[in-house]
Parts: C-alpha cells; structure tokens; sequence
C-alpha cells in the first residue's frame, strides 16, 4: 500500500519559529507498554510539531523523580504483573496525579492504566490492586479474556478503532461518562455496551493498536486541550493524515 499521493509532507517548524513547547509525559513505559502503546506519544509528538509547536518526551518510571510543568500525559497498558510492579509507586505519586487531573491536564490512559486510575483493579488470581481515584470506575478480573479489533462510536471523536486484550471488566459510576459504545467488540465490560471513560481532560480507553495512529481525533483533542491550557490559545497548523486515513480504512475492515 502507498501513501503516496503527490504532495510534498508538510514541513516541521525550525526552533525559533515554534509556537511553544508541550511537555509529554509517558507514565511507566518500562512496565507499562504493551501492544505498541509506547505509539501514543510518537504520534503525539509528530503532531505537536506539524501543528508548529515543540515537543519534549519525557519518561516516568517506578522510583524517578516526578518531572515539573508537565503539558500533557499517557499512559499505557500492562500485564498483570507490570501492574503490580508500578503499584506501590503508582500510589506514592497519586496526590500529584489527582491534581494534575482536577486541574484539567489532558491524560491519555490505556487499558491497564485506565485500569488503575478507577479505583481498583482485582484480578483473576484475586490479588486487589488499589487505584488512585481519579477516575470513578472499577474493574473486576475475570476468566473470560475480552480480545479482538473493536469499533467505537462516539459523539466527539467520530467512530474510533482499535484492538482489546484484557480480562478486567470496568464498569463506570456516576462521576464518568463513557468514551462511547460499541457496535463492533466489547469494550469495558461484558455486559453495558460501553467502552472507555470521559472525566475532565482525561480520555481513557481499552484499546491498544496503539490508538493514536489510527485516531488522530483524539491526539488532536489532547493537543489542542494541552496548548489552550498553557498558551490561551490554539493555532492547528497542517498535519499529514495521509497515512492515518489509509491506517483507518484498512482498520475498519479487519474481523472482530
Ligand atoms: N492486565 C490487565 C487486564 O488483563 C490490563 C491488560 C492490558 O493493559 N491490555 O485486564
């Protein structure tokens, strides 16, 4: 398959033109990266420099030294047992994290790390790993393993795509809405139709792929919320979605 389709890719701004800098901040991506989640923050930051700003990647793993001013987090999905590696950490930053989330920072939050931002994840095996709290939402392990290409209906981010590997079942209280629902997989659980969760700035979904490549909706959300809440303002410059566009049509025809 080519993406070629004659014109030249939009060109990235030299330092001195940049429109500012977006500090993203990859949570655990030591324990924490699976299904090429580690993508998320490579499309953010080509994104973030076709829209004419400066990227700085920045990594946080169990025992750093949390990093200031940060613009904008991700975070990815793990196997039970990265989960349990990052627990203890994880709770010894939840103070910081709740308050860059109350204080509107956008979050990109996957699968095993959407998981514990809810309240708790209890596994298969019956171990009870504590969330933080940010999000109001719990997870229950179960035998069953949720797996497969998904389809997602949303209001805001038009139809989103992706894959699901995970045996939590996540379901949502009141203090959440929903990312969207599913007409193709299942999403956070077996049983409600529903996929993902909505709190403040933070977008936090089961699916893997990674995501971002394919939905260049919601890395242009996380973008633009980041920029507006640094800078006041947004000026979207010219990405290349030449590739995201073919990525999404071969996508959208792949089996559950
Ligand atoms: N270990 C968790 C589960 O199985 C999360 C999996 C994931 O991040 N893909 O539910």
């Amino acid at each position: 398959m080519t993406a070629d389709s004659g014109h030249a890719p939009p060109t990235t701004p030299s330092a001195d033109a940049s429109k500012g800098t977006i500090r993203v901040l990859q949570l655990y991506p030591r324990d924490m990266n699976i299904y090429g989640d580690w993508g998320n923050a490579l499309v953010l930051q080509q994104r973030l420099k076709w829209h004419g700003y400066t990227p700085e990647l920045l990594e946080y793993n169990v025992g750093d030294e949390f990093p200031d001013d940060v613009d904008l987090i991700v975070g990815g999905g793990g196997q039970d047992s990265g989960q349990l590696v990052i627990q203890d950490d994880l709770q010894s930053r939840a103070e910081t994290l709740r308050g860059l989330a109350e204080d509107d920072t956008p979050m990109l939050l996957i699968c095993g790390t959407y998981q514990l931002f809810g309240r708790f994840f209890k596994t298969r095996s019956g171990s009870v790993i504590p969330g933080i709290g940010v999000l109001d939402v719990e997870t229950h392990g179960t035998d069953e393993r949720l797996i497969g290409n998904v389809k997602v209906t949303t209001t805001e981010f038009g139809e989103v795509l992706g894959y699901e590997n995970h045996s939590g079942q996540t379901t949502l209280g009141p203090g959440v809405a929903p990312l969207g629902t599913v007409p193709k997989g299942t999403g956070n659980n077996s049983k409600d139709g529903q996929e993902g969760a909505r709190y403040r700035n933070i977008v936090a979904s089961y699916l893997h792929g990674s995501l971002l490549p394919k939905n260049p909706a919601i890395a242009d959300y996380l973008i633009r919320t980041a920029v507006e809440r640094k800078y006041g303002s947004f000026t979207p410059g010219g990405p290349d979605d030449r590739y995201a566009v073919l990525a999404r049509e071969h996508a959208i025809r792949r089996p559950r």
